[in-house]
């Protein structure tokens, strides 16, 4: 069992330490969560209160040429690339990450017409898979689901059928990490076109989409990235599908010509083509400063902090999995894991309940599942420590059972 002095060894060894101070955490609280709502970095207030009053308030309609908030979409979009292995001009960031689900999806299938599966993964997350199957509707397709793992036998196994292979990269409850590079090559092989769903991914994992020849790609800003609360999600479209792409949502920010006010959508040259509507500014500025914590950060680093701040918490409740009832769902193995760790336990709720008195924060999916996300930039060895102590206690006490723990379950 690791020691307290040990977490304090390796926060001291630890470089992306200082990273800590760029945000703005509750005192006494450990912040297990990031993978659902990142924390605020401390900058971000003065940005957006500078952009209220001095943008929206001072310059008013100018600000979209004097602030450029007309390029953000596309500015912002290139600061995302740049940590998923995009480069320049193929991401844009705008709408709510269903909304962009929903338009990638549609716009994938109208890339390989005459085909009619969508293939996806059977533990998506529910939006992906109402929107997949929504879309298939719509276009007369049908979906077939298959566990994540198994997609790449079962798009050879449609060859000829599935126009579209749409999975996540993490899997949002176990946190297991899937092969991008090899799906997509298999999609490919069967005539199909990838839709990846980076949510738990971006700002975590280093991605290679332009390596991996990744069609498209759609993912949340308000996880890892740290954009805030309804920040909008991203969409990356490999430029050699920039002409070819049909968008379905044809709003008038991917007009090729917005400001002529013309009668029929003609899409954008480019990127531009995936823009839909004026954007959530102020969402989109939160996210762009952000993304400032980025540039201090090496992504390598941070997989590795993260990564190291998993192991360590898995050394920390090696016992009570051994002893209490608790399996690890989560791949030991580094290539197969994201930056999160989930545990099996029939009283998965009450426990993460009993958890956030003691102020750490991390949360359940049910039926029976804790998560724990290792954010790299703002969680340290010691959060590590005292939330797994803080587990065993609860666990060892029996004080989970307690009622008003109960009481709180957000299902029956
Ligand atoms: C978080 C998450 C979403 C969220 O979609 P919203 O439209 O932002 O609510 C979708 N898909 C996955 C895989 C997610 O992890």
């Amino acid at each position: 069992m690791p020691t307290s002095d040990e977490a304090g060894r390796r926060d001291a060894a630890d470089p992306l330490a200082t990273l800590r101070e760029y945000f703005r955490l509750p005192a006494d609280t450990v912040y297990l969560d990031g993978n659902s709502l990142g924390a605020l970095a401390a900058h971000i207030p003065e940005r957006l209160s500078r952009v209220l009053t001095r943008e929206w308030g001072d310059t008013l309609i100018g600000a979209w040429t004097e602030h450029d908030w007309w390029s953000a979409p596309l500015r912002v979009g290139d600061r995302v690339g740049r940590l998923i292995g995009a480069s320049p001009g193929q991401v844009t960031v705008g709408e709510s990450t269903s909304v962009q689900l929903f338009n990638a999806l549609a716009g994938a299938a109208r890339l390989r017409p005459g085909r009619d599966v969508i293939l996806t993964d059977t533990g998506h997350f529910p939006t992906d898979r109402y929107l997949a199957d929504s879309v298939a509707r719509l276009l007369g397709m049908r979906v077939i689901a298959v566990p994540a793992a198994a997609a790449a036998t079962a798009v050879a196994q449609w060859s000829g059928q599935v126009a579209v292979v749409a999975l996540p990269a993490v899997d949002y409850r176990t946190g297991e990490l899937w092969d991008v590079a090899a799906t997509t090559a298999a999609a490919h092989a069967a005539g199909a076109v990838t839709v990846w769903d980076l949510c738990h991914a971006a700002g975590a994992v280093p991605l290679a989409l332009d390596d991996d020849e990744v069609d498209i790609a759609v993912g949340c800003t308000y996880k890892y990235l740290g954009g805030g609360p309804g920040a909008p999600a991203f969409v990356y479209l490999a430029r050699r599908h920039h002409d070819g792409y049909d968008p379905p949502l044809t709003g008038w920010h991917g007009h090729a010509a917005p400001f002529a006010m013309e009668p029929e959508f003609r899409p954008a040259d480019g990127i531009s083509r995936t823009r839909i509507g004026t954007p959530h500014v102020l969402s989109l500025l939160a996210l762009d400063s952000a993304l400032d914590v980025f540039d201090k950060a090496d992504l390598a680093e941070v997989r590795a902090k993260s990564l190291a701040l998993g192991d360590f918490f898995l050394d920390c409740v090696a016992d009570l999995v051994s002893e209490d009832g608790f399996e690890v769902v989560t791949p030991r193995a580094h290539r197969r894991r994201g930056s999160q760790v989930a545990l099996r336990h029939p009283a998965a709720y009450e426990m993460i309940t009993a958890l956030l008195e003691r102020n750490v924060i991390g949360d359940m999916r049910p039926p029976d599942l804790l998560r724990f996300g290792f954010n790299a930039l703002y969680v340290s060895f010691r959060d590590v420590y005292r939330a797994a102590g803080e587990l065993r206690d609860i666990v060892r006490s029996g004080c989970y059972r307690d009622e008003r723990f109960a009481v709180r379950r957000l299902i029956t």
